[in-house]
């Protein structure tokens, strides 16, 4: 039996139940994992809340690091007794022990400690497809990146600067955006201080950015959309402050832009490409390019007051459940 976080009705924080579940043995292509620390994630709170929908009952969770237990016929990439770390569907994550497919499971290098691991994966892989796989990005770019102190916002800061990429971040205080900045944002602007197009354009001597990555939503996109050069990619990949509402197409007419709205787990489907953007991942970190930052960690049974810290825009960096 293994404790594990469910949801049997979408709702606020107080939704999530703790709740003592049977793990059983791997089948064909799965593993069984006992966690040692758990990752939370923005997606989370959209499932638990019910901005992604869910069959119900469902335990929530897509990232962690362990122990290898067993592995199902088929699995030839890991082995009983093997660290391990994964950003994977379907949620289930909360948990102390589960079975699960092995396909998006990834060795983790020695070097790797198992709570950055379950700090690091979705968030990490996010960074890499965005960076990497949905837009060509070369030194020079210049990217705006929102919630830039945030979980997946500190690895972009550094990824960007570890590439050469002038990464323009916004944060919801002067001490986040501070944040920010000493992770290798090029800038930073304090998006509640008022619009924050004004200054992108004062920043970028008029022109615009190459790329926005949004994860905020419907309280940045129209910012956003205005602070594209021409042809410029607005990739908008979350909605923390809600989900945007439908586009005209003729918003695009106005600089001849693009706009894409991608998730982790299209560019993760295939084991090859999660294993290969794991391995990039894994050197950002073991060659100290990215840091692993931790703010917050919450013992498993305290989730829901962890939920409540990340809605409320009260973290920085990553937050990890303890086991
Ligand atoms: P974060 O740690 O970045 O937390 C979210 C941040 O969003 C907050 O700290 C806050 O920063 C900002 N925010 C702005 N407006 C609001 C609001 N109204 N309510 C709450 N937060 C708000 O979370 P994660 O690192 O887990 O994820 C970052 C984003 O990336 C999320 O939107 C997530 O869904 C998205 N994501 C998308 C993926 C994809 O493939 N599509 C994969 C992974 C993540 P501030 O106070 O500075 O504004």
């Amino acid at each position: 039996m293994a404790k594990t976080v469910v949801i049997r009705a979408h709702g606020g924080a107080e939704a999530l139940m703790i709740e003592d579940r049977p793990v059983g043995e791997p089948g064909p292509g799965e593993v069984r994992i006992r966690h040692h620390a758990v990752g939370l994630n923005f997606i989370d709170v959209y499932q638990r809340s019910g901005v992604y929908q869910m069959q119900l009952p469902q335990a929530l969770g897509m990232e962690a690091a362990g122990v290898i237990e067993a592995v199902g016929p088929g699995v030839t990439h890991l082995k009983a007794g093997d660290r391990a770390a994964y950003a994977a569907q379907p949620p289930g994550a909360y948990t102390e022990a589960r079975v699960m497919p092995a396909a998006q499971v990834c060795p983790l290098p020695d070097g790797i400690s198992f709570e950055e691991g379950a700090a690091m994966m979705l968030k990490g892989l996010t960074v890499q497809y965005l960076f990497h796989r949905t837009v060509p990005l070369k030194a020079g770019d210049t990217v705006l990146f929102h919630a830039a102190a945030g979980g997946v916002g500190l690895i972009a800061c550094q990824w960007a600067k570890s590439e050469g990429i002038r990464l323009i971040a916004t944060a919801g205080s002067d001490e986040k955006c501070q944040l920010a900045l000493d992770h290798g944002a090029e800038a930073a602007i304090n998006y509640s201080e008022g619009p924050f197009a004004p200054k992108v354009r004062e920043l970028t001597g008029g022109r615009g950015v190459d790329v926005v990555m949004d994860s905020v939503g419907a309280s940045t996109f129209e910012g956003s959309m205005e602070s594209l050069r021409p042809v410029g990619m607005m990739i908008s990949f979350g909605n923390a402050s809600g989900v945007v509402p439908p586009v005209p197409l003729a918003v695009l007419a106005k600089g001849s832009y693009q706009l894409t709205r991608p998730t982790l787990f299209t560019h993760i489907a295939q084991h090859e490409d999660c294993q290969a953007m794991a391995k990039m991942l894994f050197e950002k970190v073991t060659s100290g390019a990215v840091k692993i930052r931790i703010d917050q960690r919450f013992p498993l049974d305290q989730v829901a007051e962890a939920h409540r810290t990340l809605e409320a825009r009260a973290t920085t960096g990553a937050t990890i459940l303890t086991l």
